[in-house]
């Protein structure tokens, strides 16, 4: 009974991420469609590619999770409280920061064994073959990879307390962030990635020249890890991309053209 309780509950967790997941890139890849016409044209085949990597991740971000959520609702396990009043208000800020900055670090350096050459080859090439990412491309994780990922915030829920609607906010920072990073282009305020407060602030600049370069600019949310250990690359822009797309549309408007001059053939 209890082995079914928390199958149950790790099933519905994996359905909520998954749906999240569809829901916040489906908008953010129809606001690409809206914004920059053509942006992904001819990279179907990729967006199929990440959707099917990202719907396997939540699968598995669903599992530590649903047992936490079991666990917490049947025994008390973890420090989410609902009391808005159980700890100083000024502490909820606070909590969302320490659960920001908690994930960052761990990102970072996850991120970096998995630039290690062995554990890129196995793992994280799936995440770099999207060339250009898209707005889909936000949970294409190898499973070792979303392992790594899907531990961190349950695992934070054991030692730091949190209200529940501040963990609701961590994790829309996170599906949100972690959307428009790979999204291709900027969406957010010029202050947010450039000037003092871009300055340790990650956006998309900063992690498009993370998939541009292929090394430096590992952090997830903030620039603090990677300014320190020297790993910060700088922000970076979008007309590599950007040419890409225009190439791939004269290619494809160049073998559309083909096909209607054989067809005129006949
Ligand atoms: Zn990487
Ligand atoms: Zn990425």
């Amino acid at each position: 009974m209890v082995a079914i309780a928390i199958v149950a509950s790790a099933l519905a967790m994996s359905a909520i991420v998954g749906v999240r997941y569809l829901l916040v890139s489906g908008v953010f890849a129809a606001a690409t469609r809206a914004r920059h016409p053509g942006l992904y044209d001819g990279l179907s085949p990729q967006i199929r590619r990440e959707i099917g990597w990202s719907l396997a991740s939540a699968l598995i971000y669903g599992v530590p999770a649903g047992v936490l959520a079991w666990g917490w609702q049947q025994h008390g396990w973890t420090l989410i409280y609902r009391d808005v009043h159980a700890y100083p208000l000024w502490y909820l800020p606070l909590s969302v920061l320490l659960y920001l900055f908690a994930h960052d670090t761990w990102f970072y350096w996850t991120h970096r064994w998995m630039h290690t050459p062995r554990v890129f080859r196995i793992a994280h090439a799936v995440h770099h073959d999207s060339r250009p990412p898209t707005a889909w491309a936000a949970m294409a994780f190898h499973p070792i990879e979303a392992v790594t990922g899907a531990v961190i915030i349950p695992l934070l829920t054991l030692g730091i307390p949190i209200h529940i609607g501040a963990l609701g906010l961590v994790l829309g920072i996170m599906t949100v962030m972690g959307v428009t990073n790979h999204m291709g282009w900027e969406i957010f305020p010029r202050f947010m990635w450039a000037g003092r407060l871009g300055g340790w602030v990650i956006t998309a600049s900063h992690h498009q020249r993370h998939h541009d370069l292929y090394r430096g600019n590992y952090g997830l949310y903030f620039r603090f890890w990677d300014r320190l250990c020297g790993t910060d690359k700088g922000i970076g822009d979008f007309s590599r991309a950007h040419t890409q797309a225009r190439r791939r549309r004269r290619r494809g408007d160049g073998a559309a053209a083909l096909a209607a001059r054989g067809s005129g053939d006949f």
